[in-house]
C-alpha cells in the first residue's frame, strides 16, 4: 500500500477526537472580561465548535460580533426569539430575523425557540398564546430557509410535538436541555431531532434524565453546556464559589455520558460529534 493510501486509511479509521458544544450563551456579558481566554481553554480541552443560540432581538448584533471575533473554537450563530422573553418580542423582530436568514449564510439554525409552561408569569393564557404564535412563526421561517431549530421546551412537550406535527416540520434540530419523558424522546428522534444533554446529567437528582440517556441510542444524543448556566457537578466541587458554567467544562459531560452508557469516552466523543455535524448540516472544522 502506498504511503498516501495508508495515511488516508488511518485518517478514516481514527476520526479526530473533538467535542461540539451545541448550546452555549457565549455572547452574554458573563464572558466579556475573559472570552478570549475561555475560548482558548475550551479549544485546548477539545471543543472545536460552539453553537450560540439567540434569545432576544436586541442581542443579535452582539451575537454576530462575538461569532466573528474568535475562530478557534469555531463559533456559530443560531439567532431566534426565546419563549422565556416572550413579553419583549414584537412582530418587527420576526421580520428582522427573516432579513438575517436572507443575508447571513453563517446562521446554522433558528434558536432558541419553543414553549415554556414552567415559568408561572408566562403561562397565563394571553402569553401562552403569544408563545405559540412566535413559535409557529419561527418554525415557518426555519422551513422557508431550510434551517434546523434549537428548541427550548419546559413542561410543554405535548404542545411542541403537536405543533411540529401540524406544521409538518421536517428540518430537524436539537431539543436543548432535554427534560421530557422516554416516549417523547423517541418521538423527537423519529422526527430527526437529537436530544441536548448537559450538566444536569451529573446531578444526583437527575434520575429520569439518566434513565433516558441510558435507554436512548448514542446516535440520538448531543452534548451541550448551556453556559453560563447549569454547571456540571465535578466543576462545582473543584471550584467552591464558582457561579459560571463554561464551554471548557464540556468534557466532563462527555465523561458522565460514557460512564452511564458504559462506552469508551472516545466513542461518545466521536458519535456525538458526528451527530452534531449531521443534525446541523455542518462540515467538519
Ligand atoms: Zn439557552
Amino acid at each position: 500500500m502506498c504511503r498516501l493510501a495508508r495515511a488516508s486509511l488511518i485518517r478514516m479509521s481514527q476520526p479526530p477526537l473533538a467535542l461540539i458544544d451545541t448550546h452555549c450563551h457565549f455572547d452574554v456579558d458573563d464572558f466579556d472580561a475573559d472570552r478570549v481566554e475561555v475560548a482558548a481553554r475550551a479549544w485546548a480541552a477539545g471543543v472545536d465548535t460552539i453553537i450560540i443560540p439567540g434569545y432576544v432581538a436586541v442581542q443579535w448584533s452582539r451575537l454576530f460580533e462575538v461569532c466573528a471575533a474568535i475562530s478557534r473554537p469555531r463559533l456559530l450563530p443560531a439567532p431566534g426569539l426565546h419563549p422565556c422573553y416572550i413579553r419583549q418580542h414584537e412582530q418587527a423582530h420576526l421580520e428582522r430575523l427573516e432579513q438575517l436568514l436572507q443575508n447571513r449564510p453563517e446562521i446554522v439554525a433558528v434558536g432558541e425557540i419553543g414553549l415554556d409552561y414552567y415559568v408561572d408569569e408566562i403561562k397565563v393564557p394571553e402569553l401562552k398564546e403569544k408563545q405559540l404564535d412566535f413559535f409557529r412563526a419561527q418554525l415557518a421561517l426555519a422551513m422557508r430557509y431550510k434551517k434546523p431549530v434549537i428548541l427550548h421546551v419546559r413542561k410543554a412537550h405535548q404542545d411542541v410535538i403537536r405543533v411540529l406535527h401540524e406544521m409538518r416540520f421536517s428540518e430537524g434540530g436539537i431539543v436543548h436541555a432535554y427534560s421530557g419523558g422516554i416516549e417523547e424522546a423517541r418521538h423527537y428522534a423519529k422526527r430527526g431531532f437529537r436530544l441536548g444533554i448537559g450538566g444536569p446529567l451529573t446531578y444526583d437528582q437527575s434520575r429520569r434524565l439518566r434513565a433516558i440517556v441510558t435507554a436512548m441510542p448514542l446516535e440520538a444524543l448531543v452534548l451541550e453546556t448551556d453556559a453560563p448556566d447549569m454547571i456540571p457537578l465535578p466543576h462545582r466541587i473543584a471550584g467552591p464559589g464558582r457561579t459560571r458554567n463554561s464551554p471548557e467544562f464540556l468534557p466532563s459531560i462527555a465523561a458522565a455520558m460514557a460512564e452511564l452508557k458504559n462506552l469508551p469516552l472516545a466513542e461518545v466523543m466521536a458519535v456525538t460529534h458526528a451527530q452534531s455535524l449531521a443534525v446541523l448540516r455542518l462540515p467538519p472544522l
